[in-house]
């Protein structure tokens, strides 16, 4: 039964859910008005025989012979009896009948009823003949000091029949209530769940070509709007990481086809030239450089690759900032001095930051190596180690070309390079910042740059000073 009910669509279910939730509201309804109105109409046939019964105990007196006998005295007459429609007994306290007054003659009663079996008030219902129930009351009265039984009667065919049309309305209504709702709860559930039909249709004809497409939303507010608007994020993402995929891919295979091609130009010359070793030397020098460039590219994307993948550990820890650009300072002088470059430290010694030392450094090798790589020579490269509220600050500032705003915030983007042909020529792939910035910010930083064309750069790493506390 489980399994055929999650087989069926939800509008099927929906529907059904519809029409018993309407049949049990039915039944319920029908039953709380027939008990309503069968308790209504009982108390009132009950009021009416006590009427009956006190009108009729103040009529009765006993004859010259000491027999009960019925007085009519009513206002007008015997109206006092059509008015009471009497129908009674008078029983002795010994069970004997002393006084009947029935609507027919003692010879037609098919079945009289035995004497009240004890002297005490009781209302009950008897079928005196099929089709026939009356309602009895029988309560203890005195006739001139004589005790007896009266027994008043009521016919109950009114209230009967009104309980059996409640009975027949109900069965007449119910099964067209319960075809309306299911009719109803079918149309319902076809018009609230048709903007998903409407949405499968769409994401059938999403591919990995077409993340551009979006489901349809004709109604943000509602539950189905917000489950749109939700897979229209996830597809914009998508989107958004499947372009960079495909860009990255692009500029990768680039990047690795143009040393390669070189490498193999060059190679193809210095064949050429096999006899004169001086050349060859130098085809080999230029070979090598090629083959450098290109160890260094992929290591870049390798590099890349594992922070994508979530491999890199980050290990925050105390970093003496000022000692750690003092390495960097080291490594990169023999650069920096071919270039006939100044690297100068300046700043607080004793600012530690809260930062993974291996990716801070090499964060900061990328941004120290871009500065010696990009100012012209004979120019001055500042490091500055700061604390500023409850950051730890280190900024590389260089006497260098600057960057024009419309690309400060793309140089961070992997492969871009703002003047392409300069950069490759000098081995720059456009990764160095793209990593940097992807490693300050795992470690709960970010970077920062300044810089006015023909002013040179200011790049700024940003990160959480480390308390005693932490
Ligand atoms: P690249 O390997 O090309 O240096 P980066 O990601 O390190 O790649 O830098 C991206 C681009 O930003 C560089 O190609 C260069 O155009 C520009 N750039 C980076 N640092 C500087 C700087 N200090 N001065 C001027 N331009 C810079």
């Amino acid at each position: 039964m489980k399994n055929w009910w999650k087989r069926r669509s939800l509008k099927l279910r929906l529907t059904l859910w519809y029409a018993a939730a309407a049949t049990v509201i039915s039944i319920a309804l029908a039953i709380f008005v027939y008990e309503v109105v069968e308790h209504r109409l009982g108390a009132e046939l009950d009021r009416q025989l006590r009427i009956d019964f006190d009108v009729l105990e103040a009529q009765l007196e006993t004859d010259a012979e000491g027999q009960i006998k019925w007085a009519v005295r009513g206002a007008h007459g015997d109206e006092g009896f059509a008015r009471l429609a009497a129908w009674f007994e008078v029983w002795s306290e010994n069970g004997q009948l002393l006084l009947r007054h029935w609507p027919v003659r003692d010879a037609e009663i098919k079945k009289s009823l035995l004497a009240p079996a004890e002297a005490a008030l009781h209302f009950y219902t008897v079928e005196l003949e099929k089709d026939l129930h009356v309602r009895l009351m029988e309560r203890p009265a005195r006739v001139r000091a004589r005790s007896v039984m009266i027994r008043v009667f009521r016919d109950e065919s009114d209230l009967r029949l009104t309980l059996h049309q409640i009975v027949e309305v109900f069965l007449l209504g119910f099964p067209l209530a319960v075809a309306l709702s299911a009719l109803g709860g079918y149309l319902i559930a076809g018009k609230s769940l048709s903007p998903v039909k409407a949405m499968a249709a769409q994401a059938r004809k999403v591919t990995s070509e077409s993340l551009s497409e979006r489901l349809p939303n004709p109604n943000p507010h509602d539950e189905l709007g917000q489950l749109a608007a939700v897979v229209n994020e996830t597809l914009q993402r998508l989107e958004h990481s499947f372009s960079e995929l495909k860009r990255f891919t692009g500029d990768a295979s680039h990047d690795l086809r143009t040393p390669l091609t070189a490498l193999r130009t060059v190679g193809e010359v210095g064949l050429r030239q096999s006899e004169n070793t001086t050349a060859l030397r130098e085809t080999i020098g230029s070979m090598l450089e090629e083959a450098q460039r290109l160890n260094e590219l992929i290591e870049s994307l390798l590099e890349l690759a594992r922070m994508e993948s979530g491999k890199v550990s980050i290990k925050l820890e105390p970093v003496k900032i000022a000692e750690l650009a003092g390495e960097v300072r080291d490594n990169l002088s023999v650069l920096a001095a071919e270039r006939r470059q100044a690297i100068e430290l300046a700043g607080d010694d004793g600012v530690a930051a809260k930062a993974d030392r291996i990716l801070l450094r090499q964060a900061l090798m990328n941004i120290v190596h871009n500065a010696v790589r990009y100012a012209p020579p004979q120019t001055n490269i500042a490091i500055r180690t700061t604390e500023r509220n409850s950051q730890a600050i280190i900024e590389v500032a260089d006497q260098g070309p600057g960057i024009a705003s419309e690309h400060q915030q793309k140089i961070f983007e992997r492969f871009y390079r703002v003047d392409k042909s300069r950069s490759r020529s000098d081995g720059g792939h456009g990764l160095g910042l793209a990593i940097a910035k992807w490693s300050v910010e795992h470690q709960g930083g970010r970077i920062e740059l300044e810089s006015r064309i023909g002013r040179g750069s200011v790049f700024r790493i940003l990160l959480p000073r480390w308390q005693s506390t932490n």
